[in-house]
C-alpha cells in the first residue's frame, strides 16, 4: 500500500502531500520513505534559515524553529535540533495507509499524535484563541500525515502578513499550484536567495486567487475548461496573538469560464474586462501592475460573490465592446447558466434592432434603451421599435410571442428583476455590431442623459 492517496479531504495535510509529490517529482502513490528522507535532508537547513524561520511564526508558532531558546543555534544546529527532535521520529513512526482508523488527516491509519497549533495550522491549544474542533485540546493525526504538514510552507503563497494555501476537489489544480510555488522555491534555492514562501506581490487574497488562477491556466497547458475544479483558498495566519482565516471560494462554473477566457483567443479581451474593474486607479499614474493590482475589482468580488459581471462586458462610454458575443455567450452559458435557446434569440434580437436602427438612420432608440430605467421603460422601447419596423414595411416581426415570454423575458412581472440582463444583452450585440456605424456618425461619444419621453400607445 501506498503512504499517501490524492486529496484524503485535510486542506492542511493534501497540500503537503502536494508538496512532497511535486518537489519528488512522483505520483502521490509513488511517494515512499526514502523520498521522505529526501525531504527532511533538503529542507531541514532551508527551513532552520533566517528568512523561513520569520513565516513560521505565523505558520508553525512555538515549533522548534520558533522557539526564542534555540534563536542562538546557528542554522545547522537547528536544522540538526529539527531533524532529530521533530522529523526522524515521524518519519520512522510513518506507516503505509491502512482500511481505516481515526487520523483527522487521512482517515486510514491510526491517530497516534495529539497535535495542536504548533504542528497543524489553525488547530486547538488550550487558552490560545483558534479554530478547532469540540473544544479538544488539539487534533489526533497519525506521523504519515504530521510529517506532511511540515512541508505545506513549500506551497503556501505569501500575501499581506498571511499565507494562501490552496485545496482543490483537482489532483491536477493542485498539483499545478504546487508546481507554481515549487518552481520559485527550487530557483531561489539554487540561487541561494532563500526568501521563504512564494510571493506574487498579492496582498488582497481575492485578486491573488485570480492571480494564481491566471497563472496556472496560462502556463501549464492542461484542458482546464474540462477540468470540473473548484478553488478554495484558505487565507489564514497562525500568528499566536491573532490567527485570523478567511475563505475564499472559487466555484466551478467560474473556474470552467477562466479557462475558456484565458486561451490566447480571448485573453487580451478578458485582461480589458478585469482591468476596466478596479476601484480608483488613477489610470494616467498607472507605471506598472504594482501601482494597482491590489485594489479592490468588481469584476473578481462577483464571481466569487455569484453576482452578475455582464456591465463590465460594455463599455458605455464609447458604446463598444470588451470581448466579443462568444467570449459573453460562453460567460452567460457556463456562469450564468443562461441556456442556448435564449442567447440565440437575443443575439437575432440584437441584430434586428441594429438594422432597424441603421434604416432609421438614428441611434434614438439604441439611446432610450440605455436608458431605461425600469422593465416597463425597456418594454415601451421595443414597442417603438416594432412599430419602426412597421413603417419601415419589414416582412419579420421583431420576435414572437412565444419568444418574448419563454426567451426574451422569462418569469417576466412588475417586479421582474432580471429584466437589466436581457437589455444589457441587448445594448451589448447591437455595440458589437453597430459600432463603426456609430463611429462613423459621431454617435460613439459619452452617452448624454436622455429626456426625450415618448409616451404615445
Ligand atoms: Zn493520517
Amino acid at each position: 500500500m501506498p503512504i499517501y492517496e490524492p486529496l484524503m479531504g485535510n486542506p492542511f495535510v493534501d497540500a503537503g502531500v502536494s508538496a512532497i509529490a511535486t518537489w519528488t517529482d512522483r505520483s502521490v502513490e509513488e511517494v515512499d520513505h526514502a523520498d521522505l528522507g529526501k525531504m527532511i535532508d533538503t529542507f531541514a537547513p532551508v527551513f532552520a534559515g533566517p528568512r523561513w524561520s520569520k513565516s513560521f511564526h505565523s505558520i508553525f508558532p512555538n515549533s522548534t524553529l520558533t522557539q526564542s531558546s534555540n534563536s542562538r543555534l546557528s542554522t545547522d544546529q537547528r536544522a540538526a535540533k529539527l531533524k532529530e527532535k521533530n522529523w526522524f521520529p515521524l518519519l520512522k513512526a510513518v506507516q503505509e495507509l491502512g482500511k481505516h482508523g481515526d487520523c483527522a488527516g487521512c482517515g486510514r491509519r491510526l491517530a497516534h499524535l495529539t497535535l495542536t497549533k504548533t504542528d497543524v495550522p489553525l488547530t486547538g491549544s488550550g487558552a490560545l484563541r483558534n479554530f478547532f474542533p469540540l473544544f479538544a485540546e488539539g487534533v489526533g493525526y497519525c506521523a504519515a500525515c504530521a510529517l506532511a504538514v511540515q512541508f505545506v510552507p513549500l506551497v503556501c503563497v505569501a500575501s499581506g502578513g498571511r499565507f494562501m494555501l490552496l485545496h482543490s476537489n483537482s489532483m491536477r489544480v493542485q498539483r499545478a499550484w504546487a508546481q507554481r510555488c515549487v518552481e520559485e522555491i527550487r530557483r531561489k534555492v539554487l540561487q541561494n536567495d532563500i526568501t521563504g514562501c512564494y510571493n506574487p506581490g498579492y496582498t488582497n487574497a481575492r485578486n491573488g486567487l485570480f492571480a494564481m488562477a491566471q497563472e496556472l491556466m496560462t502556463r501549464y497547458e492542461e484542458r482546464w475548461e474540462a477540468e470540473n475544479a473548484v478553488m478554495q483558498v484558505y487565507h489564514f495566519t497562525n500568528y499566536n496573538p491573532n490567527p485570523e482565516l478567511d475563505i475564499y471560494l472559487l466555484p466551478a462554473d467560474v473556474f470552467r469560464f477562466l479557462a475558456y477566457a484565458n486561451q490566447q483567443q480571448f485573453r487580451s479581451a478578458w485582461r480589458e474586462i478585469v482591468r476596466s474593474a478596479y476601484l480608483r486607479v488613477n489610470w494616467e499614474k498607472v507605471k506598472s501592475e504594482e501601482d494597482y493590482r491590489n485594489r479592490t475589482n468588481l469584476v473578481y468580488e462577483c464571481l466569487l460573490d455569484g453576482r452578475s459581471i455582464l456591465s463590465f462586458f460594455l463599455n458605455r462610454s464609447e458604446r463598444k465592446v470588451r470581448g466579443n458575443w462568444t467570449l459573453i455567450t460562453l460567460y452567460m452559458k457556463e456562469v450564468r447558466h443562461m441556456d442556448k435557446t435564449r442567447l440565440d434569440t437575443i443575439k437575432r434580437v440584437g441584430d434586428a434592432i441594429a438594422e432597424t436602427t441603421r434604416r432609421n438612420n438614428s441611434a434614438r432608440r439604441l439611446t432610450q434603451l440605455e436608458g431605461a430605467r425600469t422593465y416597463r421603460d425597456c418594454r415601451n422601447v421595443l414597442r417603438f421599435i416594432i412599430r419602426d419596423r412597421i413603417a419601415q414595411k419589414q416582412p419579420e416581426p421583431l420576435f414572437s410571442l412565444d419568444e418574448y415570454t419563454e426567451h426574451l423575458f422569462p418569469e417576466s412581472g412588475a417586479e421582474f428583476a432580471e429584466w437589466t440582463e436581457t437589455r444589457d444583452l441587448l445594448v451589448f450585440r447591437i455595440y458589437e455590431v453597430l459600432h463603426q456605424w456609430l463611429q462613423e456618425r459621431g454617435e460613439a461619444e459619452l452617452l448624454t442623459t436622455e429626456t426625450d419621453e415618448e409616451t404615445e400607445e
